[in-house]
């Protein structure tokens, strides 16, 4: 019965939440877009100072790991939504643990509850370190 509760209640949020996630989508594939044109169009100087240089490396640098960001953003997004058509969608994909339903509101492509999220999200911040090590 409980089961049958929580699924009647998902149920009810599900049309705001794939709308709410359909409009993420949208916002964050016009960001991509406009990161892209820019730097197509900072890409085709012929010559360059050593400053411009450094300058144009450190735009772009701003701008790849910001589309980077957006990007992981707009994948969690787009699995949410398989999730939500799979049915599958408001529990974590690690250990499929229910997520909290105020955690959903407030980041509905979350795939992960508060405790994986947690540490994914001290997995990342390691990835990005070793990756600016390697650079
Ligand atoms: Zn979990």
């Amino acid at each position: 019965m409980a089961a049958g509760a929580l699924y009647s209640l998902m149920m009810s949020n599900q049309e705001e939440i794939r709308q709410r996630l359909l409009a993420r989508q949208e916002e964050l594939e016009t960001l991509l877009r406009q990161h892209g044109e820019n730097s197509l169009q900072s890409g085709g100087d012929d010559v360059q100072d050593e400053i411009d240089q450094v300058n144009t490396l450190e735009a772009k640098t701003a701008a790849l790991s910001l589309s980077t960001r957006e990007f992981k953003a707009l994948e969690d997004v787009r699995s949410a939504l398989q999730r939500l058509d799979e049915g599958s969608y408001g529990n974590c994909i690690v250990d499929d643990e229910p997520i909290e339903e105020a955690r959903l509101r407030a980041i509905p492509e979350t795939p992960y509850c508060i405790h994986h999220a947690e540490e994914m999200e001290k997995q990342a911040t390691a990835d990005s370190e070793q990756t600016f090590l390697d650079a």
